[in-house]
């Protein structure tokens, strides 16, 4: 999901990667769940996080949309995220001590979380959201090892042609005007990414890419 933010305003105004020490830390949150709470529907999922949390869970992506995850509609993709539920509006992984039950899988916006990312040229950055997380005094840490997320490269390419794929599919539906070529486009994109399992014993990046290319073939074609 792209924003238009005022980065003087929610940041200290700095871009950050993955190498760079952020003040982004804070510690094991000692019983803060703030971010887990009232979030609304911005904890939005890619492929890889279905991946991880319905081989975490071992579940499907079906499961998942009975009660933790719900649709929605961003810039015209229908894409999930994470629901928030209850009179305190928390996500249904948080425990009563208020701890993330699905922690080795949690979705990536709650790894890089108080980070954002700004999509510029192809490629991404990081910043620092100022005013989001609860604790004072953080202190700082590789922008790499608070994301905690294996095989960082490939990583980052990956959100990077998810993002950019999503980016052009908007611009083509937008031009199309067609409300039939949305509607199947965006049938096909969630089967494709989101609801065609994943093999859980293999890697997540090729079985992705596999299906990347095959939806910019289909993209093209539109
Ligand atoms: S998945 Fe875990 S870290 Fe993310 S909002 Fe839910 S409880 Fe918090
Ligand atoms: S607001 Fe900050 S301290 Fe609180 S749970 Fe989120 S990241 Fe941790």
């Amino acid at each position: 999901m792209e924003r238009e933010i005022d980065l003087k305003a929610v940041s200290d105004g700095r871009l950050y990667g993955a190498n760079d020490m952020v003040k982004a830390d804070c510690g094991d949150c000692e019983g803060c769940s703030a971010c887990c709470r009232g979030m609304g529907t911005s904890i939005i999922l890619d492929p890889l996080d279905i991946f991880r949390m319905t081989g975490y869970l071992n579940c499907s992506f079906e499961q998942l949309l009975e009660e933790r995850i719900e649709l929605q509609v961003v810039d015209g993709m229908i894409l999930p995220n994470l629901k928030m539920a209850g009179a305190d509006e928390a996500c249904s992984f948080l425990n009563r001590e208020g701890r993330c039950t699905i922690h080795p899988a949690r979705p990536g916006i709650c790894r890089i979380f108080p980070l954002g990312r700004l999509y510029e040229n192809g490629a991404f950055r990081y910043f620092l959201q100022i005013h989001e997380c609860k604790k004072q005094n953080r202190t700082k840490i590789k922008v790499k090892k608070w994301i905690d997320t294996p095989e960082a490269a490939t990583n980052e390419q990956f959100i990077c042609d998810w993002h950019y794929l999503l980016k052009d599919a908007e611009r083509v539906i937008q031009e199309k005007k067609d409300d039939e070529v949305s509607k199947n486009w965006n049938l096909y994109l969630l089967k494709l990414f989101y609801m065609k399992p994943y093999q859980m014993g293999e890697a997540f990046y090729p079985q992705f890419y596999q299906r990347y290319f095959e939806a910019r073939e289909v993209l093209e074609r539109l």
